[in-house]
């Protein structure tokens, strides 16, 4: 959970004083001016300050992504959160598979629907976006852990929850480098992330098609995420609703982007505990070598989180943070990775450079937690 969706909402009644960041783009921007425009001023009247707990606010993933791709400025300057020259600045699309896990687009299937929502596409900002926060704000009530303890509500393949409630409180939050639930072992949680990042990675190597079926899909714990949903394909996953980035290799990008997410998000310290052991350098079975990231001691799990404290820690100040902490971090692993993707190195040694340096665990049988820090208050 992380991103990029940190919803500022101003005292302002004003629809456009919000601070969403999110753009729509091509197609999606079009499909803007037919549908229904941001209307969340009901909630500004309030006079809330509205957060959209656990994700990376003000362009965080935006930034990390081009640094990823070549952008240099001083850990405050924020000069990389847009940057003017084309030669530091990663792809539009990129950018869009990047903000994906927060924000995939989904349709409400019968006996799911809230009042005022269609059964037509819901995604950020374009797509019925009044829906898609009664959806989110649901489906956050509906997850939380009850007063005497007892577990909330799962979002899963099997009862057919949407995918804005799997990826953020349900069964697909390692989207976010995160477990599922209080006391999942660390090595369950590294191992979906790992076949995540194998599908993704895959995809954009154009070694998965793009029209595949996502059941039938030979990638370790994957086609049982979508065993309810036969007639989802990669393109599905990563389209629905809005043809833009159908192209490649806008496609390819889109897909290169949801594994940066993730990786940046193991970074997040209320998503994933690390070690600080600098000095490390892992070896590939190809004799390359890399510096090493700190080792993750636990994952973190969401449901018994404080969101406060959990959107803290996604913040530009976190970010900013880790900016300055010593290399190796989300830019040089995410740099790594674009640079396995253009020379088409073979899936097997990125899938090792996850493995042993990017998400080597200090403890494989470490349970998932809130985090001391980051644990809710009852
Ligand atoms: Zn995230």
């Amino acid at each position: 959970m992380a991103l990029l969706l940190l919803l500022y909402c101003s005292l302002s009644p004003d629809a456009s004083a919000f601070k969403l960041k999110t753009e729509a783009a091509g197609i999606e921007s079009r499909k803007a001016n037919l549908e229904s425009r941001w209307s969340l001023s009901r909630y500004t009247t309030k006079g809330v300050s509205f957060v959209l707990d656990n994700f990376w606010d003000e362009l965080n993933h935006e930034e990390l992504t081009h640094r990823s791709f070549g952008c240099a400025s001083d850990a405050e300057s924020r000069i990389c959160m847009l940057p003017t020259s084309a030669s530091a600045r990663a792809p539009l699309a990129a950018l869009v598979g990047v903000r994906w896990n927060d924000n995939p687009p989904f349709v409400l299937e019968d006996g799911q629907t809230l009042s005022g929502c269609r059964g037509t596409t819901i995604k950020l900002p374009a797509l019925q976006p009044d829906c898609w926060l009664k959806v989110f704000l649901d489906g956050q009530r509906r997850a939380s852990v009850r007063a005497d303890g007892s577990p909330g509500e799962q979002f899963n393949s099997a009862n057919r929850s949407a995918l804005l409630l799997r990826s953020h409180f349900g069964d697909m939050q390692f989207l976010h480098a995160m477990a599922t639930r209080d006391g999942e072992l660390a090595s369950d949680t590294k191992a979906q992330i790992m076949s995540w990042a194998e599908f993704s990675y895959r995809v954009a190597q154009s070694e998965i098609a793009p029209g595949a079926y996502l059941y039938e899909l030979k990638i370790p714990g994957f086609a049982a995420l979508f065993d309810k949903q036969r007639g989802w394909t990669a393109m599905t996953l990563f389209t629905l609703g809005d043809g833009t980035f159908r192209v490649e290799p806008d496609f390819s990008w889109l897909a290169f982007g949801s594994l940066l997410h993730v990786v940046q998000d193991s970074f997040a310290r209320g998503h994933a505990d690390r070690a600080d052991t600098p000095g490390q350098v892992c070896r590939l079975s190809n004799g390359s070598e890399f510096p090493k990231p700190g080792r993750i001691r636990s994952f973190r799990s969401y449901a018994n989180q404080d969101s406060g404290t959990h959107a803290n820690e996604d913040s530009v100040r976190a970010m900013t943070e880790h900016l300055l902490s010593p290399p190796p971090g989300a830019v040089e692993v995410g740099a790594a990775l674009l640079a396995f993707h253009r020379n088409k190195t073979p899936w097997q040694i990125v899938s090792e450079y996850l493995d042993v340096c990017v998400f080597d665990l200090e403890d494989a049988s470490a349970a998932a937690g809130p985090g001391q820090e980051f644990r809710v208050r009852r």
